[in-house]
């Protein structure tokens, strides 16, 4: 089959790999509708993050059940499901207490690889979520950002805090930071706003439900929002970045008593002891519980309430996965979607 595989930074190729087989019971075996650039793998592209061996790529995926393992139960050959990017038993004590992406017998999927025709899915019960029935073609953009970026997104919102009444920040313009937007504004927020120097995403941010944006960055960008929080800060603050001053803006956004919902994987962030303590606000952050939200997120895109694969503004065939890397790269592309 084919599949996506990074040789170094910059080098994406579209090649023959093996066929995903059942290792183990609890696995299912999916075909690819869909997958898509995260901009997570952009790290590696870009040499953030090393790459010393020849490595499959992708954790974001939608597609239809092909085989299922003996202990699978849930799940059955020809249904549509959605996954977590982190499979996850769904039996232990982290997963029931809310937290799957941290299961103590977690697979991350990019160890996996979804950038292909075929994925074996480990922990099909615990992981993957069949819809009511076959999508149609258009909400297929919809269901596969369930599967990362709006579950990302939507996580940051409930870390922060996100409720009626609150005001929230959200500070990162990426497909994570606009639909923690969209989020924050099916939780409930009364003022929703958006970090964000680039009028497409602005335009968007706006149509996720944005009710101010702000486009200074930095202590600039703090200044702001606390001008327009009556100089205490936001109630809520998702930092969907994950840099050092991305960081400091959205801890030095969040007013006393308040919530930060950090979900930007960190590079090289070092934090204050001194200034984390009088800041006074709540952190949480990591890899996104995404199975926890899964079923409410796809009974909202099945019942069309909510269209988060808007943030798709590239569609590609999963070939051509070299060309979507670099319009990323190069920020011609929100996120790219590889159809398969
Ligand atoms: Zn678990």
């Amino acid at each position: 089959m084919r599949g996506v595989v990074m040789h170094a930074p910059g080098d994406v190729r579209v090649e023959e790999v093996a066929e995903p087989k059942i290792t183990a019971p609890t696995d299912a075996i999916i075909r690819l509708s869909a997958t898509c650039v995260c901009g997570s793998d952009l790290w590696p592209f870009r040499g953030v993050d090393a790459v010393d061996r020849p490595t499959p790529m992708g954790h974001e995926y939608v597609g239809v059940v092909e085989e299922v393992g003996g202990e699978v139960t849930t799940i059955k050959p020809g249904q549509f499901v959605v996954g977590s990017f982190v499979a996850a038993d769904g039996t232990c004590e982290i997963c029931r207490s809310g937290f799957p992406s941290s299961c103590v017998d977690r697979v991350f999927m990019n160890e996996v690889g979804t950038q292909a025709e075929r994925a074996r899915i480990p922990h099909a019960d615990g992981t993957l979520v069949a819809t009511p029935g076959m999508p149609g073609a258009d909400l297929i953009p919809s269901l596969l950002a369930a599967s990362d970026v709006l579950g990302t997104g939507w996580f940051g919102a409930v870390a922060a805090r996100t409720g009626p009444g609150k005001t929230v920040a959200v500070v990162g313009d990426g497909a994570v930071g606009l639909l923690a937007v969209l989020a924050a504004g099916q939780l409930g927020a009364e003022r929703i706003i958006a970090m964000s120097r680039h009028e497409a995403r602005q335009k968007l941010a706006r149509e996720f439900g944005a009710t101010d944006i702000v486009t200074e960055r930095g202590d600039d960008g703090v200044a702001k929002v606390k001008a327009l929080t009556g100089g205490l800060g936001a109630h809520s603050v998702v930092e969907a970045v994950g840099t050092q001053e991305s960081m400091q803006q959205a801890i030095r956004s969040a007013r006393p008593g308040g919530h930060v919902g950090f979900v930007g994987v960190n590079h090289g962030v070092e934090l204050n002891g001194e200034e984390l303590f009088f800041a006074q606000v709540s952190l949480l952050g990591g890899p996104a519980p995404v199975r926890r939200f899964l079923p409410e997120l796809i009974d909202l895109i099945w019942n069309r309430k909510i269209d988060p694969g808007k943030v798709f503004d590239l569609t590609l065939p999963l070939e051509e996965a070299g060309e979507a890397y670099q319009a990323m790269d190069e920020r011609r592309a929100i996120k790219a979607l590889l159809s398969v």
